[in-house]
């Protein structure tokens, strides 16, 4: 078979099959290919258009792109280590964490605003390990007195209020943790 684009003589493999007319494609893969890219170089808007389409068409499979890049591209693993750095990082890591032993041991969930409320009011809105004022700036996280994982509940006799620092802290050290459970037994 001769592709009409480059002249060349080429074996059937090297021609797509075309179902909807049933036949090979009077133009070689490697053109075509070719002919794709440099009409996506020239009209990006029309690029940006299709795959925008194209993730709201499909929000599953775009989900699985994104964990694929995730897990598989160079990039994105120094993208993950550098973020693993940082405190917010932590941070996010720790609260997936803590998110996935909620849900897989159904830990009771009973803490409602104004319980959450109280226990700033009765903390002086201050956090229970460094005594730091909230603020919009500092703002209190919710913190497990007795761990998820050591039989704790999100319950009000279990949640207290700390600041980042304190709770990124707490999740790093089982030291601290220990104490703590042996502070609120
Ligand atoms: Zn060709
Ligand atoms: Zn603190």
């Amino acid at each position: 078979m001769i592709c009409i684009k480059c002249k060349i003589d080429l074996p059937e493999e090297k021609f797509q099959f075309r179902k909807d007319r049933n036949k090979y494609s009077t133009i070689c893969k490697e053109c075509t290919h070719k002919y794709h890219k440099s009409w996506a170089q020239t009209h990006p808007e029309k690029v940006a258009e299709y795959s925008r389409k194209w993730r709201k068409d499909n929000p599953e499979k775009k989900k699985e792109c994104w964990k694929y890049w995730y897990e598989n591209s160079p990039k994105a693993k120094a993208w993950k280590k550098r973020n693993q750095m940082t405190e917010s990082g932590k941070l996010i890591r720790a609260r997936i964490r803590h998110k996935r032993r909620a849900i897989s041991k159904k830990v009771l969930n009973t803490l409602t605003l104004e319980e959450w409320l109280q226990i700033l009011v009765k903390q002086n809105n201050r956090c229970a390990e460094c005594g730091v004022e909230f603020s919009e700036k500092t703002q209190p996280q919710k913190d497990h007195k007795i761990p998820l994982t050591e039989g704790g509940a999100f319950t009000k006799n279990n949640i207290q209020a700390l600041c980042k620092e304190c709770n990124v802290r707490k999740d790093a050290t089982p030291e601290l943790r220990r104490k703590n459970k042996e502070k609120y037994k």
